[in-house]
């Protein structure tokens, strides 16, 4: 049986590994194919299409748009795209910049609570690439001012949270557009984070479909065998592509590990090839 991950992070977003080696890993660990979806960003897609090609493990070209939803946290995952479709890299461009001016933010407030941190230090854990949450978790654990990352995303940096600062997103319907208008597919990641009722995810999912979403991420490593059920059920229902990955950050979010994608394992290749077909 064929197996695919098609939900991973780098370097390039709030992953610790770079491109390369996240690739290398998923080859190591028998994968079949790989996408690598960093939030925002598709820094990492050309150098890791060229380790696939070496290592011989399919890569899909990915990304995981963070979109607006009053509700609950919105990510779209975008496959098969053309990396170099200049509309689509300008999109990305502003969500890049829209980061970049909040982050600054979340480290003056976490200063206003009273914690000594500098944005400095949250880059230099970084590395050289895109700062995210996860890497202001990282400096609250090594300064010893909360144990693990979810204390961290409860007490400061999750929604609403004591440091949380908003920052611009596209609404769903124009990430859709914009993965579809370069060539690609949209796929909700992690349907739970909406925070919706079934009923309320059929209703909102029906509109999706008819706005050019195609597939749902049913397998994940925080589903329950009864979500994934629940949600194969509304796929099948509407007609989605039913994906699944892991999610995998490295050493940046805890217990996520490459090819895990929860109780029911990974997908097959055989939804590599719908989203490959996708109209
Ligand atoms: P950002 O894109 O910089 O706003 O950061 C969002 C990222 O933070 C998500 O993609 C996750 O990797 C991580 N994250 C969000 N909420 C949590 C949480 N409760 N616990 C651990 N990591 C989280
Ligand atoms: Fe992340
Ligand atoms: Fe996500
Ligand atoms: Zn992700």
């Amino acid at each position: 049986m064929s197996w695919v991950d098609l939900h991973s992070h780098s370097t390039v977003s709030d992953g610790s590994f770079p491109p390369e080696a996240v690739v290398r890993m998923a080859a190591n660990a028998g994968l079949d194919a790989l996408a690598l979806t960093d939030h925002d960003n598709i820094g990492g897609v050309a150098a890791a299409l060229k380790t696939g090609r070496l290592e011989g493990i399919l890569v899909v070209p990915g990304v995981e748009i963070s979109a607006e939803f009053q509700r609950g946290t919105c990510h779209i995952l975008g496959y098969f795209f053309d990396p170099s479709d200049a509309a689509l890299r300008e999109k990305l461009d502003t969500l890049q910049r829209a980061r970049a001016e909040r982050n600054p933010k979340i480290a003056m407030k976490l200063q206003n609570l009273g914690i000594d941190i500098t944005y400095k230090e949250v880059q230099a854990v970084a590395g050289s690439e895109q700062v995210g949450r996860p890497h202001f978790a990282r400096v609250l654990m090594d300064k010893g001012i909360v144990k693990d990352f979810n204390e961290a995303f409860d007490r400061f940096l999750g929604k609403d949270k004591a440091a949380y600062v908003d920052k611009f997103r596209y609404r769903p319907e124009e990430a859709f557009a914009m993965i579809q208008g370069a060539g690609g597919v949209a796929v909700l990641a992690h349907p739970y984070t909406l925070n919706l009722s079934d009923e309320e995810l059929a209703a909102l999912l029906k509109q999706w479909v008819e706005w050019g979403l195609k597939g749902m991420e049913v397998f994940y490593p925080d589903h329950t065998e009864e979500m994934i059920a629940r949600y194969e059920r509304i796929a099948d229902t509407l007609g989605l592509i039913k994906t699944g990955g892991s999610d995998f950050h490295g050493n940046n979010k805890e217990g996520s590990v490459l090819g895990d994608c929860g109780p029911r394992g990974c997908p097959s290749m055989d939804v590599v090839k719908q989203l490959k077909q996708a109209p």
